[in-house]
């Protein structure tokens, strides 16, 4: 059975003073918007509509926790980069994910979606540069693998698993695909071991 096979939306967050208290374990998700996040998100849940794969990148900027029972939960963070967004917004959002990521005891580790076809966007680097400094694990989804050869996908993994590995710590990298269901198992054992690991 899919390790998220039971999550349910819990509660939506535009403040860090609106975040759930911090008991338990979640695990973030973080993306550059159009990455592929809600539908990588909706294909580990084996969920069609889970995260909303949404058609209007910049509008609805919400922390949504999901939870998946007993305290565990998956949290989709706003996707960033989108270029349309206003400036008080975009520097809203920094502060809040910036915080959010250095500053939540319950968040056990960070999944950062790249499109495959553009790994480590600057902004990319930026919530590595941020999250790393906790010293809690990465798990990069390099998304769209569909849309790669082969050949092209693998030398893709390998560059960007050797620039994770030579720029910041505890960071691992795979192919995903939600349109092929390419890569659910490996994601699922990593996010598995984070979420119910003691
Ligand atoms: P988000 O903004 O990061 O949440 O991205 P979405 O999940 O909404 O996906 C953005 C676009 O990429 C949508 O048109 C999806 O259908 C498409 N997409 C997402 N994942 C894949 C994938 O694995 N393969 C392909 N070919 N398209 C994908």
């Amino acid at each position: 059975m899919p390790l998220f096979q039971n999550a349910t939306f819990f509660i939506s967050a535009h403040n860090l003073s609106d975040l759930p208290p911090a008991n338990g374990v979640e695990i973030a998700f973080a993306g550059r918007s159009n990455a592929g996040k809600s539908s990588a998100l909706n294909t580990l849940a084996n969920h069609n509509r889970l995260a909303f794969v949404s058609k209007q990148p910049g509008r609805t900027q919400l922390i949504n926790f999901f939870t998946l029972g007993n305290d565990k939960h998956l949290v989709d963070l706003p996707g960033y980069g989108y270029a349309k967004v206003p400036e008080a917004m975009r520097a809203h959002w920094q502060m809040v994910l910036s915080r959010y990521l250095t500053e939540r005891n319950s968040l056990r580790g960070l999944v950062l979606v790249m499109d495959s076809r553009h790994p480590l966007t600057s902004l990319d680097k930026q919530m590595l540069d941020w999250f790393c400094t906790t010293g809690k694990p990465v798990h990069v989804l390099l998304t769209k693998s569909d849309k790669l050869s082969r050949n092209e996908a693998n030398q893709t993994l390998m560059k960007v698993r050797k620039e994770l590995n030579d720029t910041w710590r505890n960071c691992s990298v795979q192919l995903f695909s939600s349109l092929k269901k390419q890569g659910v198992e490996e994601a699922e054992n990593i996010i598995g071991k984070w979420l119910f690991s003691e």
